[in-house]
């Protein structure tokens, strides 16, 4: 697929998303994750190891979680095992990434800032991301925010849910790796 067409699709997908429960009554369906995946990754890819970042929202964590939370760095994760956060966590300083675990849409913005992030693959609900394209620019350049901007890839949360979430977990490590994926990123 040429640049400007890839392009087109991104800008489209943005566009549509907030309707695309119409969309789908009229048998049009697009997943929105693997569009902007697919667009950004050889962005993504470009950007140093030390401003790349995984940024998970606190939804993925167990229910058993006794990590602390740091108002400079959210939720910092011992690896307990509890859940595959832990997992991520080290996968993530194993390749020279940043790991963050957030807590609000807020504090991701701030995090971004203050860590000089450029480039980072997080995970959301359909809702969520509803809610940042209306409330953030995002466009073919990356997701602005406050005074930055970010290269974004993202995962699609299972659900609507602020507890025991879920995400296509071997998807992310293939991110992580810089392994190529199938229809997404
Ligand atoms: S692996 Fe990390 S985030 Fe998951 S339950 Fe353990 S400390 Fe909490």
């Amino acid at each position: 697929m040429t640049q400007g067409c890839s392009r087109l699709k991104l800008i489209s997908a943005l566009f549509f998303f907030p309707v695309r429960s119409y969309l789908e009554k009229l048998g049009i369906r697009y997943d929105l994750s693997a569009v902007t995946n697919a667009y950004y990754r050889e962005k993504f890819d470009e950007v140093s190891s030390a401003q790349k970042a995984v940024i998970l929202p606190h939804c993925l964590i167990g229910d058993k979680c006794r990590a602390h939370f740091s108002k400079e760095d959210g939720v910092i994760c011992i690896k307990c095992k509890n859940c595959r956060c832990g997992e991520i966590r080290a996968l993530s300083e194993e390749q020279g990434w940043q790991f963050y675990i957030t807590p609000s849409t807020g504090f991701t913005k701030r995090l971004v800032q203050r860590k000089k992030i450029k480039a980072a693959v997080g995970a959301a609900c359909d809702f969520e991301i509803e809610k940042g394209i209306r409330s953030t620019t995002v466009n073919t350049r990356g997701v602005y925010l406050n005074r930055g901007k970010v290269i974004p890839l993202y995962i699609p949360a299972a659900r609507y849910n602020c507890l025991n979430n879920d995400i296509d977990w071997e998807l992310l490590k293939k991110i992580i790796r810089g392994e190529k994926t199938d229809g997404n990123a």
